[in-house]
């Protein structure tokens, strides 16, 4: 036993560190393309813009509401010095009263010497007004109405704005949101833009690769009709719709920021069962219960939250923060059971198990980040996961394609276990049929004659009886291995019985049988197929030609000659009776 453990330990090292390679080699490509893209014009620029990062003011009394009010009273505001207005950080909540609806604040343009100033920001669930000085420069949503989704704005500013104000005008039913902008910069407008494709990357790079192993695992599924393969496509299809709508570019295609929220949001609830419905058709039966819990409360958790949505309550994206906290407990226990049945040798298991930390570790960290706005920009982790998740393609791809070669291997060679005559290592007998069928359509189709020869060794019973039964069986083996060394491809050589045996000849005329009849007789008699005695053994041999399509008693001529031959005195051949 101890000595078995030894191969098999060094069996699983080199199987880690050849997964570890792959791995490795996965990683490589979005650390060369962030790198590339880093030191490329994008990467660089977008380092120039100028953060809003100055004094921020709110507005915590009743403003104007109608529009021909507000450049007035704003004009006054800003002569005063914002006298009234409080101060705070600009990307958090302020302290205002938890009623409220709509919100100002205000900011300073700070210095710069841009030819063409963009302002860019980023707002979650708020409709925004933006005031350059007292005059409006740009509006997205309707203040009043309900106004979802994350969307980023970019919008022009005069040359010389260095110092002037800029006041936001925010509206939002979800009040906990009301008066946070993200990101908010100022840069050349080019600029700006690259930035917004930067921010992009890791979505973009994600996107043709996840649709990538659609296609294939598309295909997977379609030819082999696995239940994993389903889960894992509906998987994939939604880790590209997150992708998707988690994308700037998304709003290029579909200015819709409440359609791509809700995408967005659809695919994180159906992201986290899925992924456990498939990581539970990877491990042991008995491990699976705890899948099934875990995927209920994934469903049940979504069906509240879409409930609670319809009913008005908002909960589709307060559900999203207790999918997180799942995320973060009860799936920790679901790693461990993946990684006890990798450990224990399941290959499939050890295949997933990086993508099983990897999913809600970087899941968790893009909670984390957003949550306390760990990131001066929009970035997002969880893209990452199509390097683990590749990895777990190609890795359960090859295990398929090594077991798959290893049935064909099997049936291969009980197929030919079956037909292959265990002692003489011929052809055997229920071979004959199929042979003669695929000889005779060959030479019929290529016009050339077909004969066959049969064998039957002289006296063999006299051997048997004098040297015993195994020593028989020697002679049959080194009699068929002789003959073997006169055959080429065009011979199909077949142990009919016995000591008898049949032997198919492609493209061979009479004569040409009868040469070969007369190099086997001479051969076999010459060789000294009973070792250590002065036995010589001889066989007798009858040749039939066959007469095209309508013959069917090619076997049973040869019989007849060789019948004849016996009759002729042994060791001798005879041809057909015409
Ligand atoms: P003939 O020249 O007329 O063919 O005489 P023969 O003795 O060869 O013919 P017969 O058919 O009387 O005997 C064939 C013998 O072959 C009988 C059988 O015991 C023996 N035999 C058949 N199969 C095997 C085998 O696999 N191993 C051995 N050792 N003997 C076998
Ligand atoms: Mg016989
Ligand atoms: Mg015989």
């Amino acid at each position: 036993m101890s000595q078995l453990k030894l191969p098999e330990k060094a069996a699983i090292t080199s199987r880690f560190t050849s997964d570890l390679h792959l791995l490795f080699r996965l990683f490589l490509f979005p650390l060369i393309a962030a790198v590339f893209l880093a030191l490329s014009p994008v990467g660089q620029k977008s380092a120039e813009a100028i953060p809003l990062d100055g004094i921020w003011r709110y507005y915590d009394g009743v403003a104007p509401t109608s529009p021909e009010a507000i450049p007035g009273w704003l004009n006054q505001t800003i002569r005063g010095g914002f006298a009234g207005w409080n101060i705070y950080n600009g990307i958090s909540h302020p302290n205002i009263d938890p009623s409220a609806t709509d919100i100002w604040v205000t900011t300073y343009v700070p210095p710069h010497s841009f030819i063409q100033p963009t302002l860019y920001f980023i707002t979650n669930n708020q409709a925004v007004e933006v005031f350059y000085d007292s005059h409006i420069i740009y509006k997205a949503g309707d203040i009043g109405e309900e106004n979802y989704g994350t969307r980023w704005h970019l919008m022009d500013l005069p040359r010389d704005s260095s110092g002037r104000t800029l006041s936001f005008h925010l509206y939002s039913p979800i009040n906990q949101r009301l008066g946070v902008i993200n990101s908010p910069n100022i840069g050349n407008a080019i600029e700006q833009v690259l930035t917004i494709v930067w921010g992009d990357v890791m979505c973009l790079l994600a996107l043709p690769l996840s649709l990538f192993i659609i296609v294939l695992v598309g295909i997977y599924y379609i030819s082999h009709r696995e239940k994993m393969y389903l889960y894992m496509l509906a998987f994939m299809l939604f880790y590209s719709l997150w992708l998707l709508a988690t994308s700037n570019v998304r709003q290029v295609f579909l200015d819709a920021p409440v359609f791509w929220r809700n995408a967005q949001l659809l695919s994180i609830y159906m992201l986290c069962p899925l992924g456990n419905l498939m990581s539970r058709e990877l491990v042991e039966s008995r491990d699976r219960t705890p899948f099934s819990y875990l995927i209920y409360a994934y469903i049940g958790l979504a069906l509240m939250s879409v409930l609670g949505e319809v009913m008005g309550f908002g909960t589709l994206e307060s559900g999203v923060s207790l999918s997180y906290l799942l995320l973060g407990t009860a799936q920790l226990y679901i790693m461990y059971l993946i990684a006890r049945s990798a450990f224990r040798g399941n290959k499939r298991s050890r295949a997933l198990l990086p993508s099983v930390v990897a999913i809600p570790v970087l899941g968790f960290l893009d909670g984390l980040t957003i949550y306390y706005h760990l990131l001066p920009f929009s970035f997002y982790w969880f893209p990452l996961s199509i390097v683990f998740i590749l990895y777990f393609v190609i890795r359960i791809l090859q295990e398929n394609f090594a077991a798959e070669q290893l049935l064909n291997d099997k049936n291969r060679e009980l197929e030919q276990r079956v037909q292959i005559d265990d002692l003489t290592k011929c052809f055997n007998r229920s071979t004959l049929n199929g042979f003669l069928i695929r000889d005779a359509q060959t030479c019929r189709r290529s016009r050339v004659p077909f004969t066959v020869l049969m064998l039957d060794i002289d006296f063999f019973k006299k051997v048997n009886d004098e040297f015993g039964h195994p020593a028989g069986d020697k002679v049959l083996v080194s009699f068929a291995g002789t003959i073997r060394t006169l055959l080429d491809s065009r011979h199909t050589f077949i142990r009919y019985g016995g000591e008898e045996f049949v032997i198919l000849c492609r493209d061979f005329s009479l004569p040409q049988a009868e040469e070969l009849a007369r190099t086997i007789l001479l051969t076999v008699a010459s060789t000294q197929l009973l070792p250590d005695t002065d036995k010589t053994i001889t066989t007798s041999i009858g040749i039939s030609l066959w007469h095209g399509e309508s013959d069917t008693n090619l076997i049973k001529r040869a019989d007849e000659a060789l019948y004849a031959a016996k009759q002729g005195g042994r060791n001798c051949y005879r041809v057909e009776a015409e």
